[in-house]
């Protein structure tokens, strides 16, 4: 599903990712783990294409396409979904306007019929059930007065509804309350535990692993993967640390 090999990219020509080497088969959820500043978010961002944000070697290969040639909206057309550290605010957009054009927008560069209004409400109601969220808090505008579980909650919502193959989640856990995390962990299983799909979590702490369990740990430091292993290795990061565990 995804292959990085020798990464390296810069942020205003800082080098931030530095000869990172990952592998994620389909059918397979992998954590990264790390201590802040390590490139985590960097990381996301370079997958999903971000302005700003520099390739100057290594190749990057997402279902057979070589991912970093395409735009960011053809990277998510194709199926790659990210989920933001902190998700931003659209003031005068509602939830659902939002998701339907995002929605609608993806279907037509894949040459597929768009939604129509009743089917795509059907749906989303359907996706927000399954997240626990109340349907009518997505007629808000986008995010605007959420609390950090309702941001989470309703990302989810967004990730069911593009239905994506690979899901790069940054700290989707951070600022939930148990509920929360209990919710956003089932939706993760829900949508995206399937053989034909697969969840590189960004995360620095053990608990959302306890909900999603993940197939491989990875440990990112200095701009590259340092150490993997099973799910075991979150529990061995959470009790010596970062440094003992990355030394
Ligand atoms: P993590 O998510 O692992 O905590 P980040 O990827 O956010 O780490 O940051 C990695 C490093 O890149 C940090 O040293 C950070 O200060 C730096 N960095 C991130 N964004 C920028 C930016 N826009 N300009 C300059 N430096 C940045
Ligand atoms: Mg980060």
């Amino acid at each position: 599903m995804l292959e990085i090999s020798n990464l390296h990219a810069t942020v205003a020509d800082k080098p931030i990712i530095r000869g990172l080497d990952l592998v994620v088969p389909t059918g397979e959820v992998h954590a990264i783990m790390g201590p802040n500043g390590a490139g985590k978010s960097t990381l996301a961002y370079v997958l999903g294409g971000r302005p700003g944000y520099k390739v100057t070697d290594g190749s990057v290969s997402f279902d057979g396409a070589d991912l970093l040639a395409l735009e960011p909206h053809e990277r998510a057309a194709a199926g790659l979904f990210l989920g933001f550290q902190y998700p931003v605010e659209i003031p005068g957009v509602s939830y659902l306007q939002f998701l339907r054009e995002s929605l609608n927008a993806q279907r037509r560069s894949r040459g597929q019929e768009e939604l129509s209004g009743g089917a795509f409400i059907k749906l989303a109601k359907e996706k927000a059930a399954l997240l626990g969220m109340d349907a009518e808090m997505l007629k808000r505008p986008v995010n605007v007065g959420f609390s950090g579980g309702e941001k989470k909650r309703a990302e989810m919502v967004q990730m069911g509804i593009m239905d994506p193959k690979l899901a790069i989640l940054d700290e989707t856990d951070s600022g939930l309350d148990i509920d929360a995390l209990k919710a956003v962990g089932k939706g993760i299983n829900s949508i995206m535990r399937a053989p034909d799909k697969s969840v590189l979590l960004i995360t620095h702490y053990q608990r959302l692993l306890d909900y999603v369990k993940p197939d491989r740990v990875h440990v990112l430091s200095a701009g590259k993967i340092v150490r993997s292993g099973g799910p075991e290795l979150a529990h061995e990061l959470e009790r010596e640390g970062y440094a003992e565990v990355a030394a």
